[in-house]
């Protein structure tokens, strides 16, 4: 998923093409709107627009060309649905971008915090022949770097580290929300899908995870929001969804 400014959908029209038939603006867009409906967020044009960091106009226009190119439908109500081939489209980019981030930190040793623009560069244009070279290179990861499935459809139901009380057990899955600023700061704080430890403290100001070698990992509450885990003794899973999605890099400044 990319939450990142795209400066050059200034220009839609002059927008290059991807090695698949859709301009690489549009894949930017299905990319959005396929991680909205992964983390089960709703599909509509408010979200892509925060997601994307995108003005409301811009991405009524892009939704529009979305639409006449096949790729989604809209119901009355505004919500949007991928077409097959919009689906199809969506996961074929979606898992390509997941790999090459692998590829990036296991092969080229590239630190997970910086991989995910590079990524965004790197998806659009590539051969099938190349990627496959690519997956054969970074053998059965399952995984990105930030714990997000490569193979679609295979993500590990988790909680938010915020919900998680204090004495609990956690295992860290994956960072929802992959704003490069975002990272770089769950890099600092320590945190990486994997890691195991207790939930040590939560206040207004910190939740600070204590791994089995005494080593403290603290962020804000609202980074703790993006940061998906599984805990022991678990938080009832959040039975309402936020309807606008929040960005984490206006979130955890403080
Ligand atoms: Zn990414
Ligand atoms: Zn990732």
């Amino acid at each position: 998923m990319s939450l990142f400014v795209l400066e050059q959908h200034a220009s839609l029209a002059s927008s290059p093409m991807s090695s698949d038939g859709a301009t690489v603006a549009e894949e930017e867009y299905l990319q959005s709107l396929f991680w909205l409906k992964e983390a089960g967020l709703a599909m509509s044009a408010a979200n892509v627009a925060r997601a994307m960091q995108l003005s409301a106009p811009t991405v009524h226009e892009m939704v529009g060309r979305l639409e006449r190119d096949g790729y989604i439908e809209r119901a009355q109500d505004k919500t949007i649905t991928f077409t097959v081939v919009g689906m199809e489209h969506a996961e074929r980019v979606v898992s390509r971008h997941r790999l090459i981030e692998r590829f990036l930190t296991d092969v080229l040793k590239v630190p997970w915090d910086e991989v995910h623009e590079q990524a965004e560069s790197l998806e659009h244009g590539m051969s099938p022949a190349l990627e496959e070279r690519i997956r054969a290179a970074v053998g059965d990861a399952k995984n990105c770097p930030h714990g997000h499935p490569i193979e679609l459809g295979a993500r590990e139901p988790g909680v938010p580290l915020a919900d998680v009380a204090i004495g609990a057990d956690v295992r860290v899955l994956r960072f929802e929300n992959e704003a490069e600023d975002l990272l770089h700061y769950l890099m600092d704080a320590g945190l990486y899908p994997g890691l195991s430890g207790t939930l040590a403290a939560h206040d207004d100001d910190e939740v600070t995870l204590e791994t089995s070698d005494g080593r403290r990992c603290a962020v804000t509450p609202s980074v703790a929001e993006t940061v998906a885990v599984v805990a022991d003794p678990s938080p009832p899973p959040r039975t309402a969804l936020p309807e606008q999605l929040v960005l984490g890099k206006q979130r955890y400044g403080r």
